[in-house]
C-alpha cells in the first residue's frame, strides 16, 4: 500500500505537488474549500490572468503537463509604457527572442493541473472540505462537520493558510504578515467590434503614473485584463474616487488614452471588488516529519516581479528533488526544503516590493533607463557573467537568494560607473573579479 499523503488546497500549486507526489508512488487527497470551477461556473479568485516565467514553465514540463498548458499561453516581450499623452514606447525584457515571459488565464491553468492530477489514479480532490483547524499533535484535521486522521500534511492552502497558523501555535516559525498600504481592482478592455485586439497583444502594458499605476495583460478572446494598483486610503484612492462622476474625472485625468478602451468603466469600477496585497514571512515551513507548507501558505508575496506563482511551482520541483534525494526520508525532505527554500522566498519577496516602485515610478526616471541600456550592454559582453536582475528572476532558475545578491553587486557596479566613480575598464575588470559565470 503507498503511503496515504493529505493536502489542504487546489489552488495552483497543489495539484502540481499532487502530480508529482503521484509520480513519486505516493497516494494524495487533497482537501480544498471551494466548489470545483470544473463544474460550476465560478471565478478562480483573485487575478483572471497571470505571468508565467521559466520557474513555473520548467516545473510544468518536469511533470509533464507543460504541453496541454502552451497552446494558450500568451508571448509578452516588454512593458508597453503609455505616458500621460497617450504615447507609447516599449521596454523589452530581454535580448534574446526566447526572453519573454507569457500571459495564461488562471482558471484554465488552475482546471488543468486538477484534470492533469486527477488523471493519475491515486490522486483525489474532494471538493466543499473547508478545513477549520488542525491538531498537530493528535493528527487531525479539523473539518466543519468532521474530523479526519492524518499521516502526513501538505498546506498548498494560499495566503491565509491554516495549517501555517497551527504549526506555528504549536512551534512558532516567526511568522509575520506585512500588509500593503495598495490594493487591487480589475477592470476589462474587450476585444473591438471586429474581434481584434484593441493593443498590441504582444506585450504588458504599463500606465505608471508615481503613485500608483494600471497594467494589462492580453487574454486568448482578445480582450485585455486591466489591473489598477491604487492606494486604499488618501487623497487619491479607492476609497476617495468612489462615485461615476470622480471615476470618469480621475481616469480622464490620469489614463485619458483608456476611456475609449474600457467601456464599462464606471459599472466595473463600482461593481467589482478591491483586492488586498500582503507579503508573508515565516521562518520555517514545516513541523517535524509531519506538515509542510508551501507556496503562498509559506510565502505569499505582491504581485508586481509575476513570480507567487512560479516561485510556489519551483517549490514543486525542488520538494520532489529532496524526496529523491533523501528518498522518503520525511524528516531530512521536510527541513532541508525548509533550509534551502526560506531565504528564497525572503528574496523574492523583497524584489517584488521594490519592482512596485520600479514598475509605478522608475520606469519613466532617466537613471533607470541608462541602467537599462548599461545593464544589456554588460550583459552582451559578458554573456556568462552578468545578468540582469529581471532576467535572471524571469528567465533563469537561479534561487533568489543568489539573484538578489547578483543583482546589488551588478547595480553598485553599475552606478559607480555612472556616478563616474570608476571608468568603463575598471568596471570591465570587476564585473571579470567579482561575479562568477552563471550561464
Ligand atoms: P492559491 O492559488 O491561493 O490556492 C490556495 C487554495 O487553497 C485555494 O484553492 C483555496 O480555496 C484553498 N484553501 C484556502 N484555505 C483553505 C481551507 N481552509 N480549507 C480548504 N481549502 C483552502 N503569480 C505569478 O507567478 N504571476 C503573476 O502574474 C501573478 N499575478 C498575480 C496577481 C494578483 C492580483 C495576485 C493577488 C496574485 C498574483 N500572483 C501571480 C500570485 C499567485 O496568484 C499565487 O502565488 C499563486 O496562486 C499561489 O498558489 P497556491 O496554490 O500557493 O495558492
Amino acid at each position: 500500500m503507498p503511503e496515504k499523503l493529505t493536502m489542504i488546497g487546489a489552488g495552483l500549486a497543489g495539484p502540481l505537488m499532487a502530480s508529482y507526489l503521484s509520480e513519486r508512488g505516493y497516494s494524495v487527497d487533497i482537501f480544498e474549500r471551494r466548489l470545483d470551477m470544473r463544474c460550476v461556473n465560478q471565478s478562480a479568485g483573485r487575478s483572471i490572468n497571470l505571468a508565467l516565467s521559466k520557474r513555473g514553465i520548467e516545473a510544468l514540463k518536469e511533470i509533464g503537463v507543460y504541453k496541454l498548458i502552451k497552446p494558450m499561453m500568451l508571448p509578452m516581450v516588454g512593458r508597453m509604457i503609455h505616458d500621460n499623452d497617450g504615447n507609447t514606447h516599449l521596454q523589452k525584457y530581454g535580448q534574446k527572442k526566447s526572453e519573454v515571459i507569457y500571459s495564461i488565464s488562471r482558471a484554465f491553468l488552475n482546471k488543468t493541473i486538477m484534470d492533469y492530477a486527477e488523471s493519475k489514479n491515486n490522486v483525489k480532490i474532494i471538493f466543499e472540505h473547508p478545513l477549520i483547524g488542525v491538531d498537530l499533535n493528535q493528527n487531525k484535521l479539523i473539518f466543519k462537520d468532521k474530523k479526519k486522521q492524518f499521516e502526513r500534511l501538505f498546506g498548498s492552502d494560499g495566503s491565509s493558510s491554516k495549517i501555517r497558523d497551527s504549526i506555528n501555535k504549536v512551534q512558532p516559525i516567526g511568522y509575520r504578515n506585512l500588509p500593503l498600504d495598495h490594493g487591487y481592482k480589475e477592470l476589462t478592455i474587450p476585444p473591438d467590434a471586429e474581434g481584434n485586439y484593441r493593443m498590441d497583444s504582444k506585450s504588458l502594458h504599463i500606465w505608471p503614473r508615481g503613485d500608483f499605476m494600471l497594467i494589462a495583460l492580453p487574454n486568448i478572446d482578445k480582450s485585455f485584463t486591466c489591473t489598477l494598483f491604487f492606494p486604499l486610503n488618501g487623497k487619491l484612492s479607492f476609497s476617495s474616487i468612489n462615485s461615476g462622476k470622480k471615476i470618469m474625472k480621475f481616469f480622464s485625468s490620469y489614463f485619458p488614452d483608456t476611456i475609449e478602451l474600457i467601456p464599462d468603466l464606471k459599472e466595473e469600477y463600482v461593481n467589482n471588488p478591491v483586492g488586498k496585497l500582503s507579503t508573508i514571512y515565516c521562518n520555517r515551513w514545516h513541523f517535524k516529519d509531519k506538515a509542510l507548507i508551501f507556496g503562498d501558505a509559506a510565502h505569499a508575496i505582491v504581485p508586481f516581479f509575476g513570480q507567487g506563482m512560479n516561485a510556489s511551482f519551483q517549490d514543486c520541483s525542488i520538494i520532489n528533488e529532496f524526496i529523491i534525494k533523501y528518498d522518503g526520508n520525511w524528516d531530512k525532505i521536510f527541513s532541508h526544503f525548509s533550509d534551502v527554500q526560506v531565504p528564497n522566498g525572503h528574496a523574492i519577496a523583497d524584489m517584488a516590493i521594490e519592482n512596485y516602485i520600479e514598475m509605478r515610478d522608475s520606469v519613466n526616471d532617466p537613471m533607470f533607463i541608462k541602467r537599462r541600456e548599461i545593464e544589456f550592454e554588460l550583459e552582451s559582453r559578458f554573456t556568462e557573467r552578468f545578468v540582469p536582475r529581471y532576467s535572471m528572476v524571469s528567465f533563469t532558475t537561479i534561487p533568489y537568494s543568489e539573484v538578489y545578491r547578483r543583482g546589488l553587486l551588478q547595480l553598485g557596479l553599475i552606478d559607480n560607473y555612472i556616478t563616474g566613480k570608476i571608468s568603463k575598464s575598471a568596471l570591465y575588470e570587476q564585473i571579470k573579479n567579482q561575479l562568477d559565470p552563471i550561464r
